[in-house]
């Protein structure tokens, strides 16, 4: 608003420069921390009188006179304190000027704990109806920005519906602290009240239930704005204030303002808003700021125990910025930061830029409530920290590991019912706590039955704690007394462990539909299956279903292993004639690829292998256990294409394509004008739609900067020769799996997907580019395009294997995540910002891709042309393809 207003309004600066200068040196800074010994005390009389003014400002020597624009109905008088007054004075000022803006002290807060005065200024209107609003609340801001009091008192004849409030939104969008109190009865929640209490004091209370309204405002632009909006939500429409600008405060931030505006209804989207909530709508349906502008992009909730916080702010790139007074680097993002220490109780929290457009100022409260020492007795147990906090189905091999917070100090203990088993728990002391904590043997159990565990807390003068835990512990005698699992459903993922780490545990096979799991354990939500002695993985229970109890557990015999070449593939086949659990695990080092079968017994007497197999050396087999079968598919070389195993009929198949075509040897010079001829490059910009990925320190959506590099490497990657299949091509958001399936249906060679990082701890802590891969045989693909990336200049962050992301959890062909740089670290974000910088991104993923492609071809050369094509009718009707 403030802008669209300036190149209007006539009136001069003159009266609100002058008072404001004046005003700051009376009282500013220097008075901010003004005791009450130093303030005399003052009975109230009148109306008038409660507020302690003592000077009158109206006159600034030095400017020029007024002119007619003046004498619109803007006044404004400020009155500071430091001097005696006279009310004939201000009243004539106030006349000359219309608004009279005093500063005074509530005396009411002399009762307060903090004891100070709470200095209140006061605005005086006549008649609201027949000011000129945005002259006025411009004025009101300004004055604002410049002068830190605790409240401000709205005194108006009579006004029309609204606004007050709207008055009351203006302040707190400047000052969100604020109490703003009026003489007239409003019904907006988020004023605060002022109240005679008869015997010449004030009481000014905000209630609690001021704290969560926001104010908001928003500028409607175009040439002849409505006068009224109605919106969504509330009784009474808006009055806009003659330039579009309407204001009000709100009970939360709804997602999406709706608003009707001359019949049509407009949605407002505000997901990306940061407070203050102060926009300017266009006509076009999108918000944006208005300079002069700062916002709080990240700091402490309103109240927080920590004593120290950085905060984020952002304004116009070309501004100058100051956090509570302090200069601080402007990026070219806009965001700035610093780190605030909070004193205990209430504390300011100031943001400021200052532009060629003028200054803007948002500040607002956090209350610091430091962390208090929880004391010994009375005796406490932390309930959240109860675990076990799942219901839990176990083998007498098992053990629950027991563990719980409390006071510090004490004797902890187990109960166990039925039964009355009881263990002691060992005790960790912190500085104001311990951990306790036992572990329950389940074999002291008796299987078949239901337990339920309770721990105690004994102080050594007699007193108790207890707590139930809300679980119950079930015992089985034997892993037959558990169900048999079936998957119901495509890639239903098994992991090693329970880890809750990014992305789940670590991963051990990922199952179609129609494989039988034995269950040997429930925890929660969760089923641990059996895969022979010392062997289990988990399956969450939405993936799998429970069959019969008469169902038999799968198992064979192996006997025979096939492997042969055909046109385009080296192709495997393991006898599979039962749905028995299975794992496939890449061991480029050992040059080999390992297929596990879990229930499966040997009798292999016959490893068939044709001659003319390009990547299949050999195979081996080994019985691991009594229930554990391996397959060791021995390699030509480690520089695959990729390869899948899938059951297919009763035989599990493994295939190790080949690329198409086979480079000639002799057209290497061709291949170097265009390195990815002949390949198709599959992109997945990673995130899209609602799923925004990481949101960058200036609110920069990661799902954008990966679509645009994403996109711009695509075009690289066709003028290399490629043929390129983007995954994502706007901003959508396709489902992980539906891009899953895309990616394999593309017949790819490569894949790539894109993403930009994100770390907590500091706006300049985690930074640089990283790589993904989750098949070992593709860290090399990762270490080619970290090299490159590298030459941007980025820090280490490292390539990361055994990434569990689904979208290069492949093995069918190479496939990393590119992890440009990080979101959360203002100079990287700054630099991802910049489409420049992303088009050299994506040159050096490109870079990466080609030297990878090299590597392949020339593994590939080595390993010689492909000999004369196999005769399909030889193959063994045993091997079952
Ligand atoms: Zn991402």
């Amino acid at each position: 608003m403030l802008t669209t207003t300036g190149a209007s309004w006539s009136a001069p600066t003159m009266i609100a420069c002058g008072a404001t200068t004046r005003l700051n040196s009376l009282c500013g800074p220097s008075h901010r921390g003004r005791s009450v010994s130093e303030t005399r005390p003052v009975r109230l009389r009148s109306r008038i009188t409660c507020w302690l003014a003592l000077a009158t400002l109206t006159a600034c020597a030095g400017t020029k006179p007024p002119t007619p624009a003046d004498s619109a109905p803007i006044r404004l008088i400020t009155v500071a304190d430091g001097a005696t007054d006279s009310v004939t004075e201000r009243a004539v000022a106030a006349r000359a000027t219309g608004i009279l803006l005093e500063v005074g002290y509530d005396v009411s807060a002399l009762g307060t704990p903090t004891g100070k005065l709470q200095r209140i200024a006061r605005v005086e209107l006549d008649e609201i109806a027949e000011i000129d609003r945005p002259a006025f609340t411009t004025r009101l801001r300004q004055w604002l920005q410049r002068h830190d009091v605790e409240g401000i008192h709205i005194n108006a004849a009579s006004t029309p519906a609204g606004a007050v409030e709207a008055l009351a939104a203006e302040v707190r969008l400047v000052r969100d602290y604020l109490s703003v109190t009026s003489n007239l009865a409003t019904s907006a929640s988020g004023m605060a009240t002022l109240t005679a209490k008869g015997d010449g004091t004030w009481l000014l209370q905000r209630s609690p239930s001021t704290a969560p309204t926001m104010p908001i405002a928003l500028t409607l632009l175009g040439e002849s704005p409505p006068t009224t909006v109605t919106l969504a939500g509330r009784s009474a429409p808006l009055q806009t204030d003659g330039e579009g600008r309407m204001a009000w405060l709100s009970n939360g931030r709804p997602d999406t303002l709706r608003l009707v505006v001359n019949g049509d209804s407009v949605h407002v989207p505000t997901q990306r808003w940061s407070r203050p909530y102060d926009y300017a709508l266009s006509l076009y349906g999108k918000t944006h700021r208005v300079t002069p502008w700062v916002e709080l992009r990240r700091g402490p909730g309103p109240i927080t125990t920590a004593a120290s916080y950085e905060i984020l702010g952002r304004t116009d790139s070309l501004a100058q910025a100051q956090i509570n007074g302090v200069s601080t680097h402007v990026y070219r993002t806009g965001v700035f930061f610093d780190s605030v220490e909070l004193a205990p109780g209430r504390n300011r929290l100031q943001l400021q830029a200052t532009s060629a457009e003028g200054e803007a100022l948002y500040a607002v409260e956090i209350l610091h409530e430091p962390h208090v020492d929880r004391a010994p007795l009375p005796l406490w147990i932390d309930e959240k920290s109860l675990s076990p906090s799942e219901d839990l189905e176990l083998l007498p091999t098992d053990v629950v590991d027991l563990r719980f917070t409390g006071a510090i100090g004490h004797r902890g203990s187990v109960r166990v019912e039925p039964g009355g088993l009881e263990l002691a728990m060992s005790r960790q002391d912190q500085t104001d706590r311990s951990l306790y904590s036992a572990q329950l043997p389940v074999r002291r159990l008796r299987p078949g039955r239901s337990y339920r565990l309770r721990v105690e807390l004994r102080s050594s003068g007699g007193d108790v704690e207890r707590r139930d835990l809300s679980v119950a512990l079930k015992v089985n005698a034997g892993v037959d007394e558990f169900p048999l699992l079936r998957t119901t459903r495509p890639r239903c993922p098994v992991s090693y462990s329970l880890g809750r780490v990014r992305l789940g545990g670590p991963f051990l096979a990922e199952y179609g539909a129609g494989i039988v799991l034995q269950s040997s354990g429930r925890f929660g939500r969760y089923q641990r299956i059996d895969l022979g002695p010392n062997r289990v993985g988990y399956i969450h229970q939405r993936y799998v279903e429970v069959l019969p109890p008469e169902t038999v557990r799968p198992g064979f015999h192996i006997s025979s292993l096939h492997a042969r070449p055909r046109d385009t593939e080296d192709v495997v086949s393991i006898p599979w004639p039962e749905p028995v659990p299975y794992s496939v695990q890449g061991d480029p080092e050992g040059q080999r690829i390992l297929v596990t079968l879990y229930g499966v017994q040997t009798t292999s007497t016959w490893v068939q292998q044709r001659g003319g197999m390009r990547y299949v050396q050999r195979m081996s087999w080994e019985q691991l256990d009594a229930q554990t079968y391996r397959v060791a598919i021995h390699l030509t070389t480690p520089l695959i294409w990729g390869y899948e195993l899938k059951p297919e009929g009763k035989s599990l198949v493994l295939r190790l394509p080949y690329p198409t075509p086979l480079p000639e040897p002799a057209a290497s010079d061709s291949v170097t004008h265009k390195p990815l001829s002949d390949l198709r490059v599959a992109i997945e910009a990673g995130h899209g739609g609602t799923n925004t990925g990481a949101v960058g320190l200036s609110g920069l959506f990661e799902k954008d900067v990966n679509l645009d590099t994403s996109l711009r490497l695509g075009r690289l990657c066709e003028m290399a020769g490629a043929e390129v299949v983007q995954l994502r091509t706007q901003d959508s958001g396709t489902p992980y799996m539906g891009r899953l399936d895309s990616l394999e249906a593309s017949g790819a060679d490569l894949v790539v997907s894109i993403h930009a990082n994100s770390a907590g701890g500091g706006f300049l802590r985690a930074s640089g580019t990283s790589m993904y891969y989750h098949n070992p045989f593709w860290e090399p693909f990762a270490q080619r395009v970290y090299d490159r990336m590298l030459e941007l200049g980025y820090e280490e962050f490292g390539v990361v294997g055994s990434f569990n992301y689904r979208n290069i959890r492949l093995s069918s062909r190479p496939a990393v995540l590119v992890e440009q740089a990080f979101m959360s670290h203002a100079r990287d974000e700054e630099q991802l910002a910049d489409p420049a910088h992303r088009q050299r991104i994506a040159e050096k993923v490109l870079s990466g891709i080609v030297d990878y492609v090299q590597d392949l071809r020339e593994s590939e050369r080595l390993l010689g042309p492909l000999p004369p094509s196999v005769d399909e009718d030889s193959v063994t009707p045993a091997a079952g393809l």
